[in-house]
């Protein structure tokens, strides 16, 4: 086990900081990196820390950073630069930088030299240990800390949810698929899954604080348990969904190589299991999938797509699609073209390939000039627009319940939440229905999104 800590005396340290103040956490990247804000938001507030309305008027100011977006460094350090100001203004200002870029070595030393303002630069592996570390700070002093072995899974930090309706429930940390383009392997570490009783544990405490639907997050969830004798996620979903009071179960991300039957089963015979899977395509081309190290084929990912549509009549799919990937031909292209006109994605995350530094694709030849990815972008993005509005239509007429997650009430007001299969739905109604299960009607179609009226009966 390779552990990277220093710490040492910060200019600042003759000031002596309190231990009390209003803590700021500024989140960037995926779902993963939200639940690991409200992980830090809850060993703060065990500190006496309280949530600061904006971060100007913060004690503690945290970022919780992500390595996968294009130019995510420039900006991580942009930020960090723009608080020097305030640091100078207020020295008792504890300054704070972690999650997966600073799980990178040459990054997080590059950012703790670059910046002496700022008190404590730590990987994700890490984050438990963040009450030491803010007491390091308190005391005058910097740290700068990378665990890069897998370590072991805490579940029962505290935690502030900031999800209203929603809570988001860890299965299993890292990713051991290595697909070409990513570097999430490298900065999350190897699989481990949750034991599936901590799992049933916090499910059940999340709906005695009132939540009746959760999402299970991992960056591989159907892959759940591999490492454990006898779990699988299938059963997983079994046992998660016999909690009492458990109204919607969500999970994402799920990889098309570890979709088994049985996971298709538990989905279509368990009650509070959403009819939603997020299944990230990639690429049409079984050429492109091979260099990214996907290991399925177009053909495996169509008989997914097939099976997943005769078990549950009301199924919908979303995904994410790279372009312009390493040696991407105009036909490989026209491969992914084809499948989205064949699958009919309810929406889609799609991106320009962009190379990260680290992984095995930013050093293969055949990079795609920049105007071709503009270009097929724009393409691809167009076709999805008028799939994802194929798929909306057939919806005006019919009706389905709506956990309510929001109002807008700027206007008239506006309420919006999902239907059970992750349909959008926007509708005229009042906020005391946050939370609630109601019964819409559609009425019509956006781009990407329902718009329905609320039926007489509300359910709840
Ligand atoms: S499955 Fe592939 S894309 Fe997803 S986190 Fe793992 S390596 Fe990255």
């Amino acid at each position: 086990m390779e552990s990277n800590n220093m710490e040492q005396k910060s200019p600042e340290s003759k000031i002596p900081r309190g231990g009390k103040g209003a803590y700021y956490i500024e989140t960037f990247g995926c779902q993963m990196n939200v639940r690991d804000s409200e992980t830090a938001a809850g060993l703060l507030e065990t500190l006496g820390y309280e949530p600061s309305q904006s971060k100007e008027t913060a004690d503690l100011i945290l970022y919780n950073t992500c390595c996968v977006r294009d130019h995510a460094e420039k900006r991580v350090f942009g930020n960090i630069g723009a608080l020097k100001e305030q640091k100078d203004e207020n020295p008792n200002l504890i300054i704070g930088v972690f999650g997966c870029m600073m799980q990178q070595k040459e990054v997080a030393e590059k950012l703790y030299k670059r910046f002496p303002f700022v008190d404590m630069a730590f990987g994700t592996n890490l984050l438990s240990r963040l009450p030491s570390f803010v007491e390091n700070a308190q005391s005058g002093a910097r740290t700068l800390a990378i665990e890069e072995d897998n370590i072991q899974i805490e579940d029962d930090l505290p935690s502030i949810r900031t999800g209203k309706v929603n809570a988001f429930v860890n299965i299993n940390y890292g990713c051991d698929n290595f697909c070409t383009y990513c570097i999430v392997p490298y900065v999350r570490g190897r699989e481990r899954s949750r034991e599936p009783q901590a799992v049933v544990e916090e499910v059940k405490r999340l709906v005695s604080e009132g939540y009746s639907e959760i999402t299970l997050l991992g960056q591989n969830v159907n892959s759940y348990g591999k490492d454990l004798t006898d779990a699988s996620f299938a059963e997983l979903l079994s046992l998660v969904s016999g909690v009492e009071g458990l109204r919607r179960i969500r999970f994402m991300t799920s990889h098309p190589k570890d979709l088994s039957d049985g996971m298709i089963a538990a989905m279509a015979s368990l009650p509070n299991v959403c009819h939603h899977v997020h299944l990230p395509l990639q690429s049409g081309s079984n050429e492109i999938l091979k260099r990214m190290n996907r290991r399925y084929t177009r053909e495996d990912y169509l008989g997914i797509v097939q099976k997943l549509r005769a078990a549950m009549d009301d199924v919908e799919l979303t995904t994410d699609i790279i372009v312009g990937f390493p040696g991407e031909t105009e036909l490989d292209f026209q491969d992914t073209l084809d499948l989205v006109e064949r699958v009919g994605f309810s929406s889609a995350f799609t991106f320009k390939y962009s190379p990260r530094k680290g992984t095995r694709a930013a050093v293969m030849e055949d990079q795609v000039p920049e105007a071709i990815k503009r270009e097929r972008l724009g393409r691809l993005n167009a076709l999805q627009e008028r799939k994802a509005r194929q798929n909306n239509e057939p919806y005006v007429g019919k009706s389905g319940i709506v956990h309510v997650e929001d109002c807008d009430t700027r206007g008239e007001p506006v309420c919006y939440g999902k239907f059970s299969n992750f349909k959008m739905v926007y509708f005229p109604g009042q906020p005391e229905l946050v939370g609630q299960y109601v019964p819409v009607t559609i009425t019509g179609v956006r781009k990407n999104s329902l718009i329905g009226q609320l039926e007489d009966k509300t359910h709840d």
